[in-house]
């Protein structure tokens, strides 16, 4: 089958690899229809992470079920799905407690989880490709409704930036009627946004540099703060009485720049702590990981940043971090799409067969204007 495999730095193509298959009774094998590129590919495709050569990437994958286990009892052939990015097994002490993104049994040791084609994740092939291994099919497939065809853009993005968006929140403990300050108008940060907006925000700021970005959180409804003068910190208090926001989330990770294009891990957490009221809530999911082995100094090669804790001490204030816990949230995330309240497909800006995916992670990671979120068609 085609897949689209790292190479090394800024190194991918779409090369023929053995199939995807059964490996377990407990597996199916999907035919991929819609995969996405994620800002969190990036992070590898840049050679940021430790993913090993020949891994084929992909973790946001939808498809049609083309070949099932013998120990599998309600996934059926023909039925379209979509897998959340990370993989649970379903009965571990995590897996019980809905920390499906922390699962004991499918992450190898000494990492915190599993997912299709990511560093530190497992050693499961991603959905990049024509055909994707499903472990556990029972418990990670969502099914999805008849209205499939038509809404297939919008459902793909369950397998990860909309629970993880929602997860943002979640994590800053929005509630009703709350200010909420986003930095980062990527996907994950409009998708927190649009979460935001659901579960009834008075006021979502999204904070970005990019003017497509910037466009687009507009077009959810959100305020949307131009960051290109470094002043975003002001013009957040500026629109809350002084006070900073309800609550905040991260949707950027390690490799955030200022405004004059340098790499300064620690920014956006930092102006979260000066833009979030005291006592208010930030939800973490921006990716930061333990090891940057192509960092520019000591301190962050280690994954470690310069983090205000005084400031945030002081201000009694909540911090939640980590990936979604895809399985906690997309199944009522998925009926929300069926029910016409959330088109998450609005941030999409190409679709494109899966053979032109090296120029497409070129193109994203140019962040070339208007390139804001590439879904791959691989059937098509
Ligand atoms: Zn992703
Ligand atoms: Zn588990």
């Amino acid at each position: 089958m085609k897949a689209l495999v790292y190479h090394g730095t800024k190194d991918v193509s779409v090369d023929s690899v053995p199939d995807a298959k059964i490996e377990k009774p407990t597996d199916v094998v999907v035919k991929i229809t819609t995969t996405n590129i994620c800002g969190s590919d990036l992070h590898m495709y840049e050679g940021r992470t430790t993913v090993a050569k020949g891994t084929v990437l992909g973790h946001e994958n939808l498809g049609r079920v083309e070949e099932v286990g013998n120990a599998v009892d309600t996934v059926k052939v023909g039925d379209y799905v979509c897998l959340p990015f990370n993989i649970g097994c379903g009965f571990c002490a995590n897996c019980e407690r809905g920390l499906t993104g922390f699962c004991l049994t499918c992450a190898e040791p000494g990492s915190a989880g599993a997912a299709y084609g990511f560093a530190g994740m497992g050693p499961y092939s991603g959905g990049q490709a024509e055909y994707l291994r499903v472990p556990y099919a029972d418990f990670n497939c969502l099914q999805l409704p008849s209205d499939v065809k038509e809404k297939e853009n919008d459902y793909v993005m369950l397998s990860d930036i909309f629970p993880t968006g929602w997860h943002a929140t979640r994590l800053a403990g929005i509630k009703p009627g709350d200010s909420i300050v986003i930095y980062g108008a990527g996907p994950v940060g409009l998708m927190a946004g649009i979460s935001a907006n659901i579960q009834g925000a008075s006021k979502v700021i999204i904070v970005d540099q990019h003017p497509d970005r910037l466009k687009l959180a507009e077009k959810i409804g959100a305020v949307a703060i131009d960051d290109s003068t470094g002043d975003a910190v002001e013009k957040v208090l500026a629109l809350t009485e002084g006070l900073g926001a309800d609550c905040g989330c991260e949707a950027v990770g390690y490799q955030c720049q200022d405004h004059h294009g340098h790499e300064v891990p620690n920014l956006t957490m930092n102006n979260l702590v000066k833009s979030v009221k005291a006592t208010g809530g930030i939800g973490v999911v921006g990716v930061f990981l333990p090891k940057d082995p192509e960092a520019s100094n000591a301190m962050a090669k280690k994954g470690q940043i310069a983090f205000d804790f005084g400031s945030f001490w002081i201000k009694g204030q909540k911090i939640g971090t980590g990936q979604a816990n895809v399985k906690a949230y997309n199944r009522k995330l998925r009926d929300l799409i069926a029910a016409g309240k959330a088109k998450p497909s609005i941030i999409v800006s190409h679709e494109l067969p899966l053979d032109q995916a090296a120029a497409a992670y070129k193109n994203f990671d140019d962040r070339k204007n208007g390139w804001t979120k590439v879904i791959l068609k691989p059937a098509a």
